[in-house]
């Protein structure tokens, strides 16, 4: 007999974080809609959204443990995976051993395995699938604002009278926000919207300017920006002069090169680009937006210095529709940050270059260790998997097979890992077939806890659905891994109230006003407070209601609290040859999310495009031979794949575009990330999967 009930949710897809209710019927049956009263989406929901009930279904789900590919129970599936990574650090040392987790995990999940890693095995060797997503802002926003905070919320896109998006087809990939800013521009015609991005995405359907830059411009395009903002004396001398310092540094970087040579780079008509810089000059209240275009690149943290430069030479930053705006990719990329699921920060935002933050966490946690230097970083991770250095890797929530770059190195650095662990919802994944130990964890609407969206709102995800098999949710699958090897103590949870009441705590631990992320307020909840909670944003110190927006006047989390400008330069981005001529851009469309674990399962979903294909233009469409629904082979310096041709006048000339999600169970011809080299930008470590050198054929079976 199954009760009726109403349960109050968050969706597990981007990182909009839209509030859901699910409703369950005494028949089983489930269904989804937007909750009215959460503050990122008001009852709206999208297409992925609203089609959450058609991927419930336990069809391909993992119900219970498997060792060496039979079914094994509890007891031998974690008495053997502590014993092997115990046995492995034994032998060759913490760092020997990784975890690869991901921004579908939630906060509690991410606390307890970075817990594990960094404080009780002793090496910061856990990394993240959010590396691939975000890994760049984070870098960005450490450089310039000392910490790794977004400075505004999603109502600054209402109250903009200028939406600048970048590198962000916020149409398809955030949908909810879209359509905020939609409704916004109804109300308020005033509002414009400018749209920075090689494609003419869907995006440009509200665009009053669209700046069709080549690949990797957008440095160039805001350096030109800060000259021009300082030539037109719209810079806020006043703001600078007391909250921020290095403007002379950065405007001399800007100045100094070559205007002509700045032009042909951004690659857009001059009389183009100086509409949209007036625009921005005369425009108090702008808000750029900006994502994985931005990030995806070999130079992601300069574009987001960049970016922030100019906000900050406006003093446009934290003040009610003014602001850079990062949106993070996944629904718990910014829960990961936080609690230090990146392979170089620590728990609650600290570093662990700071011995101070390591001597915090190391006597918070009473853990026996602290790792003092960073881990290896995705990319590195997986190559140091290939090569012996790390010999037994617990991979959590994710699918690298697929999504990270050079993919096929990384499933042969897997085949050949001494001892595999993945936890997931299903053992159908390209990576889950390599495992030597396959976890069932709980799946979205089985698992509670809570997860953190573009906007520092912190939200929870409740249970509506009974556990099926012996699956269980990812937090208690590492603390029983994590007592087995010896930390009874440390990892005594009963519930994720209990996880999350701790990294509350030690986001308050000891901390004067100097940390940015602090949600002290929570650090006493008890479990019916914490199945209450109310979505709020961070910071949240005690005796406050949460902050929408930080640094409208200075405190930045830098020892003077000023902000920082960061000089940019300009690097080489012409990658292009002869063999290669045309640029690779790899992304998302509308209906699927990453390597359609999920998504794949819903027909209505797979409609809105049936098969991977690549957008080419007409122009190179004819260059190569190729009509429209031809199949190509399409190749790089390291794999080719076979698509089907979509000949389009919204792709770029010289430019070519293919959609990441499909994998080995759905086109095993296709997996793009294949062709992607393991290129990365030197400070973030994020991959560069939008610039890759790429040729194209028409496909001629033998
Ligand atoms: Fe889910 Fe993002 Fe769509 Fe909201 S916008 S319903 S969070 S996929």
């Amino acid at each position: 007999m199954i009760v009726p009930r109403s349960v109050k949710t968050t969706c597990p897809y981007c990182g909009v974080g839209c509030g859901i209710v699910a409703d369950v019927a005494s028949d089983g049956g489930v269904s989804i809609n937007g909750d009215t009263e959460h503050p990122a989406n008001y009852g709206r929901l999208c297409s992925k959204g609203s089609a959450l009930a058609e991927t419930i279904g336990l069809d391909g789900r993992l119900l219970y443990p498997e060792v060496g590919g039979a079914r094994a129970d509890w007891e031998t599936a974690l008495d053997l995976v502590a014993a092997r990574f115990s046995e492995t650090i034994r032998r060759y040392g913490p760092d020997a051993v990784a975890f690869y987790v991901s921004g579908q995990l939630l906060t509690e999940d991410y606390y307890v395995a970075n817990k594990l890693m960094k404080g009780f095995i002793g090496s910061a060797n856990i990394d993240t699938n959010s590396r691939l997503c975000m890994a760049s802002s984070v870098a960005g926003h450490r450089r310039a604002f000392g910490s790794d905070t977004v400075p505004g919320c999603y109502e600054d896109l209402e109250l903009a009278d200028l939406v600048v998006l970048v590198g962000s087809n916020l149409a398809w990939c955030h949908p909810v926000l879209y359509q905020r800013i939609v409704v916004a521009k109804e109300k308020r015609p005033e509002l414009k919207v400018a749209l920075i991005d090689p494609r003419r995405t869907t995006s440009a359907d509200i665009a009053d300017i669209h700046l069709s830059i080549r690949p990797d411009g957008d440095v160039a395009l805001f350096l030109g920006l800060l000259r021009h903002l300082a030539s037109n004396s719209t810079i806020d001398a006043d703001y600078i002069a007391r909250y921020a310092t290095g403007f002379e540094q950065a405007l001399a970087a800007a100045q100094a090169l070559d205007r002509d040579a700045l032009i042909r780079r951004i690659g857009v008509p001059h009389s183009q680009l100086e509409e949209f810089y007036d625009l921005f000059a005369v425009t108090e209240r702008t808000v750029t937006v900006y994502s994985q275009g931005v990030n995806q690149s070999s130079s992601g943290t300069d574009k987001v210095n960049a970016i922030i430069n100019c906000h900050l030479a406006t003093g446009r930053v934290g003040k009610p529709g003014m602001g850079p705006f990062s949106v993070t990719g996944q629904p718990n990329a910014m829960g990961g940050r936080e609690v230090g699921g990146l392979a170089n920060m620590l728990a609650a935002h600290m570093t662990i270059e700071d011995a101070n933050d390591r001597d915090c966490v190391h006597r918070f946690w009473r853990a026996p260790t602290i790792a003092t230097k960073p881990g290896l970083k995705a990319v590195d991770m997986f190559r140091a998997v290939g090569d012996g250095r790390i010999k037994a890797l617990w991979i959590m929530a994710t699918n690298p097979v697929v999504s990270m770059p050079e993919a096929e190195n990384v499933r042969q650095a897997i085949a050949s890992c001494p001892f595999v662990v993945v936890s997931d919802v299903t053992a159908d994944t390209d990576t889950a077939k390599l495992a030597h130990v396959l976890l069932p964890a709980l799946a979205w609407g089985e698992k509670s806890g809570t997860v953190t969206n573009s906007e520092r709102r912190i939200s929870r995800q409740r249970s509506f659905l009974r556990a099926p098999g012996s699956a269980r949710p990812d937090w208690w699958i590492v603390t029983e891994v994590a007592k087995r090897m010896g930390h009874a103590e440390a990892f005594a949870y009963s519930a994720p109230a209990d996880i999350f009441a701790e990294h509350a705590a030690l986001s308050a631990f000891e901390n004067i006003g100097t940390r940015s992320f602090d949600i002290g307020a929570y650090a006493n909840l008890d479990s019916r407070a914490y199945e209450e909670l109310e979505p709020f944003q961070w910071p949240c110190r005690v005796n406050s209601p949460g902050t929408a927006r930080m640094f409208a006047e200075g405190g930045f989390y830098t020892q003077d609290r000023r902000a920082r400008f960061v000089p940019v330069r300009l690097t080489a981005e012409e990658r292009t040859t002869s063999d290669f001529p045309l640029t690779l851009n790899t992304g998302r469309v509308r209906d699927h999310w990453h390597t359609m674990t999920r998504t794949g399962k819903s027909q209505r979903l797979s409609q809105h495009y049936a098969e991977p294909f690549v957008e080419i233009h007409l122009e190179d469409a004819k260059r190569f031979r190729i009509t429209d629904a031809d199949l190509v082979r399409i190749s790089t310096g390291l794999d080719a794949i076979l698509v089907r041709a979509l000949v389009t006048p919204r792709q770029q000339p010289g430019s070519i575009f293919v959609p990441m999600h499909w994998n080995d169970q759905f086109a095993s011809c296709a997996r793009v990330d294949r062709l992607v080299p393991g290129m990365t930008d030197p400070i973030s470590g994020q991959p560069a999967s939008k610039n890759v050198p790429a040729r194209i054929e028409r496909f001629h079976a033998a």
